[in-house]
């Protein structure tokens, strides 16, 4: 297993944000989280990607134990996340975002900063954006791209570190169906190129019956039942406590 969570916990006070949560996740496949707002799939997130510590349970990546690693040691051993740039680096044009996620992964990129070296970088970035349907944005500054090309960039920046565990909570949020759709075909191609495993919490059940390999379903903190898309959507405690015409609208 790429990524193991085993019997994880954390409590808010008296509120029980996630309880005794526990699954795998292997190469090459697309695991969504879903359930109400206040579920828990946030806080989940949160600590498998080492921003919050649980109160119980266990984490483990590629084997090995990393329930109390930092963020970034995480990052080293392959867990990814996607971050949203408009938070983080909208004064940067599309290539020179790119450029920097892909020096983050390679710093030798920019110990020269003059000539080849650099012009190597640029050319990267653009390579990487062109795969990103992003070429004819390199020059426009993040900050005034339309929302499903600004996410394009993020998830390009998050893969541009050649995660193994890609986490993203909630990628598609905001966006059309069509959007979405465009947004989640890339991860699947890259988890199908690359072997890549991605966790992600979606609303959306066209994205969850399009890309998701396996669904968790997380009602008050606790898994209520897991399987395939189709087998969570046929689920009588699924329906009754979540989907229930959502599910069929989809399907
Ligand atoms: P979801 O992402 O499924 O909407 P969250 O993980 O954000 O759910 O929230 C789960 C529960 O934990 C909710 O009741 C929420 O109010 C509570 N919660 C989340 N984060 C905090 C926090 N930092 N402090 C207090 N309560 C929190
Ligand atoms: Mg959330």
């Amino acid at each position: 297993m790429r990524l193991e969570v085993e019997h994880l916990s954390r409590s808010f006070g008296a509120v029980k944000a996630v309880s005794d949560v526990s699954f795998g996740l292997a190469a090459g496949r697309m695991l969504a989280l879903i359930g109400p707002n206040g579920a828990g799939k946030s806080t989940c997130f949160q600590c498998i990607n080492g921003q919050l510590r649980p109160d119980a349970g266990r984490v483990a990546l590629e084997g090995r134990d990393i329930t109390h690693a930092s963020v970034a040691s995480r990052a080293r051993l392959g867990m990814g996340r996607t971050f949203q740039i408009a938070q983080v680096a909208a004064s940067l044009t599309v290539r020179q975002h790119m450029a920097l996620a892909l020096a983050a992964r390679d710093p030798a990129v920019w110990r020269s900063v003059t000539g080849r070296a650099q012009r190597e970088a640029l050319e990267q970035a653009d390579a990487w954006l062109a795969r990103f349907g992003l070429a004819g944005q390199a020059e426009r500054l993040c900050a005034e791209l339309p929302y499903p090309e600004l996410k394009r960039v993020e998830l390009a920046s998050a893969l541009a570190l050649r995660p193994r565990v890609l986490l993203m909570d909630e990628p598609t949020a905001g966006m059309t169906r069509a959007d979405r759709r465009a947004l989640m075909a890339l991860v699947r191609q890259e988890v199908e190129a690359s072997g890549l495993a991605v966790l992600f919490t979606e609303h959306s059940m066209d994205v969850v019956f399009g890309f998701a390999d396996a669904v968790l379903v997380l009602v008050r903190g606790r898994v209520i039942a897991s399987g395939t898309p189709q087998e969570v959507a046929a689920d009588p405690a699924v329906r009754a406590a979540y989907l229930g015409t959502a599910a069929e609208t989809a399907a």
